[in-house]
């Protein structure tokens, strides 16, 4: 089983992911796809004239403050937009493919997070009606059924809060979540660049081996949202799951070349 997640920054080439999808499922490969599309939703967002807000908590990680009206923009973007767009590239070739958001079957549940301390100008700050949140659940059960049958999944967020609630979660500790719910062998997490760089302004920097043990040093020089991807990678592997691999989704077979060990192989 292996667990693909491919984000939504500027640069990603959709259509290569899904080539090499089509690829592994006429190989009859199990595996699912879990997708972002936080750039679309900030372009969409604008649009409506509802510009993304994001904050920085405390301890550093970046999150897009996501209040009722974000929450809808999210869904048009993630579940409509993208979601279809990639299930309609699949189906042209010849993937029976399926999208499904983390509501849909509650196939991902977890806790809301109402407010959010984050720091600005030097002070901590809190907002309130924050609809996010964190996956601990994952209905195993609806996706295995849905690869028995033949399908191809393609996960994204939001995800259902126990009171029944739509959550924005982050895609890469979902997807995390989703491999160790499958017990899958290994993760990929694609995005724009090549993987963990020891310098984010040199793509020659790549740091291409990790041991789990070095994780936490390598926290140093990720900022931003890579540090949510090696949160994600660490919470994986003491899951279970054998691998993650940090890939590049801009380039021809980014599935094929992260799976051949092209990227920040950790383990
Ligand atoms: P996605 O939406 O595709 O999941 P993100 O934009 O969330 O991807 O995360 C990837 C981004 O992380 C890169 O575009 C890069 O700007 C940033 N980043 C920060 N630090 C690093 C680093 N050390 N190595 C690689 N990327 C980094």
């Amino acid at each position: 089983m292996l667990v693909i997640k491919v984000g939504g920054s500027r640069g990603i080439d959709y259509d290569a992911v899904c080539a090499d999808l089509a690829d592994l499922y006429r190989r009859g490969e199990r595996f699912v796809l879990v997708h972002g599309g936080s750039h679309e939703t900030n372009l969409v967002s604008e649009k409506l004239g509802k510009p993304p807000r994001f904050v920085t908590s405390v301890s550093g990680y970046e999150s897009r403050f996501t209040d009722r009206e974000t929450l809808e923009i999210f869904e048009m973007v993630y579940c409509g937009k993208v979601n279809k767009a990639i299930v309609e590239t699949l189906q042209a070739a010849g993937v029976q493919a399926i999208g499904l958001s983390g509501i849909d079957g509650r196939l991902m549940e977890g806790v809301r997070k109402e407010s959010v301390t984050f720091v600005e100008d030097g002070k901590k700050k809190v907002l309130h009606g924050d609809y996010t949140g964190k996956v601990d659940t994952v209905n195993a059960g609806l996706i295995r059924l849905l690869l028995d049958a033949g399908y191809a999944l393609a996960i994204c967020p939001p995800a259902i809060s126990r009171d029944h609630i739509a959550i924005n979660v982050d895609g890469d500790r979902a997807a995390a979540r989703i491999a160790e719910a499958l017990g899958a062998e290994r993760l990929l997490i694609l995005s724009n660049v090549p993987g963990l760089l020891r310098d984010v302004e040199d793509e020659r920097s790549l740091v291409t081996r990790i041991d789990r043990s070095e994780i936490d040093a390598c926290m140093e020089f990720a900022r931003g949202r890579m540090k949510k991807k090696m949160m994600a990678a660490r919470e994986a592997l003491d899951a279970g799951v054998g691998q993650v691999i940090l890939g590049d989704a801009r380039i021809d077979h980014p599935v094929l070349n992260a799976l051949a060990g092209r990227g920040t192989v950790i383990s």
